[in-house]
């Protein structure tokens, strides 16, 4: 269901709240990537330049566990904020009360308002509907573009949406709403999954939304061994979730059944240590001089085969990496799919920190349709749920 966007309301003159993902890195009051504040500018100004009056900006900011700690203030925020849009911007010792109310003022007509760390309240997480009211009775309207907490029924992401009139999705939500529900929904075909990663756990989901959607599913990292297991291949000390392995028989069996292109590395590179600097060597899948020792990365072989599939897809989405990325010897199949992913001629939808910084260190994430920072919400988005923090947004 399409939601209702922030250019269907009218924002002239309204106090507008709006929720965005200020949930940056701070040490000692510096920020160290603010690549989550520049990512909201396009709702932040897109409201200011319609006559926001004034615009309230909220956020969490890490586990300060519902009492106010200096450490997790978003004061830093607020003067980034404030250097990227040419603007003052005035911010509120407290997210609700007297001291929101008070910096709401002080911003008066078409100011703009950061309130401070929504988890100083423990009622926020909790989804507590007085806190929730409290937050609302600040704004007439209210704008949710922190898809990366909309997995949360936080009172911020949910609560707040029943005290308030109206209610639509940022650019930033919208765009990551658009493009993950596309590849889901309406995949130009063929339709390649990548999927990698330390464990098949966290992913299960993932895969068993996407198993019958995709015309390819490839799997990399250590997620990979538990599915070797489940063929009782040989994976010496490599990283198995035994638990799982009955799971990944599943899986597998019913990727055969709708006949898709599932496939596993043929072959890795194996150290007897996860560390820089051991020595390694390439080995095919199965064979038993691994040892006891362990597989790091996805081997030359498997590379060329991934590649393939790639290049012949007109849909692609990928999430965790194919090895240990973190160490360069480890690197090569991360680096190498992310080129591949680049260089297809269709949709590409990435997802998750490292994949996100394997393109970045493969200078292409420009050439990527949509590189989605949502994190979790991303992951049970691709799972198939719905997100209590979307549900909650009016439709169109
Ligand atoms: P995730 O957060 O699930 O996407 O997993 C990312 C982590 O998986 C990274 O820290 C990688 O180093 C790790 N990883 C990927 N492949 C392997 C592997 N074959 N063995 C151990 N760890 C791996």
């Amino acid at each position: 269901m399409a939601k209702r966007s922030i250019t269907d309301l009218e924002l002239k003159g309204r106090r507008v709240l709006m929720r965005v993902d200020f949930n940056v890195p701070i040490k000692n009051g510096v920020i160290s990537d603010d690549t989550r504040i520049r990512a909201s500018l396009p709702s932040i100004t897109y409201a200011i330049d319609h006559g926001a009056s004034p615009l309230i900006l909220c956020s969490h900011l890490g586990r300060p566990k519902g009492k106010p700690n200096p450490e997790f203030s978003l004061k830093p925020a607020a003067t980034r904020l404030s250097e990227l849009i040419g603007r003052t911007v005035v911010f509120a010792d407290d997210c609700i009360g007297e001291p929101a109310q008070r910096a709401i003022r002080q911003a008066g007509a078409n100011g703009v308002v950061l309130l401070e760390n929504l988890r100083f309240h423990g009622e926020e997480e909790k989804n507590d509907p007085a806190f929730a009211k409290a937050l609302a009775s600040l704004a007439d309207v209210y704008v949710n573009d922190a898809f990366g907490s909309a997995h949360r029924a936080h009172a911020s992401t949910e609560g707040v949406v029943r005290h308030v009139k109206e209610s639509a999705a940022g650019f930033l939500m919208a765009a990551e709403l658009e493009h993950l529900g596309k590849v889901l929904e309406r995949p130009d075909r063929p339709f390649a999954a990548i999927l990698g990663g330390a464990k098949v756990s966290d992913k299960l989901e993932v895969i068993e939304n996407l198993v019958p959607r995709v015309d390819a599913l490839l799997i990399g990292g250590a997620m990979a061994y538990t599915f070797f297991k489940g063929r009782t291949l040989p994976v010496g000390k490599s990283l198995v979730e035994e638990e799982l392995v009955g799971a990944a028989r599943e899986i597998e069996a019913r990727a055969k059944a709708r006949n898709l292109r599932f496939e596993l590395p043929s072959d890795h590179v194996v150290a007897p240590r996860l560390e820089a600097g051991v020595p390694s060597e390439v080995l095919a899948v199965g064979d038993q001089a691994i040892g006891d020792r362990m597989g790091l990365d996805i081997g030359p072989k498997t590379i060329a085969a991934y590649r393939d599939v790639i290049a012949g897809a007109k849909t692609v989405i990928w999430n965790g990496p194919m090895g240990v990325f973190e160490i360069d010897q480890f690197a090569r199949g991360t680096i190498e799919v992310a080129r591949a992913v680049a260089s297809v001629k269709g949709t590409t939808v990435i997802g998750g920190g490292d994949s996100i910084a394997a393109v970045a260190k493969a200078g292409v994430t420009d050439r990527i349709t949509h590189v989605s920072t949502g994190g979790g919400a991303s992951l049970e988005f691709l799972g198939g749920r719905e997100l209590p923090g979307v549900a909650a947004i009016a439709n169109k």
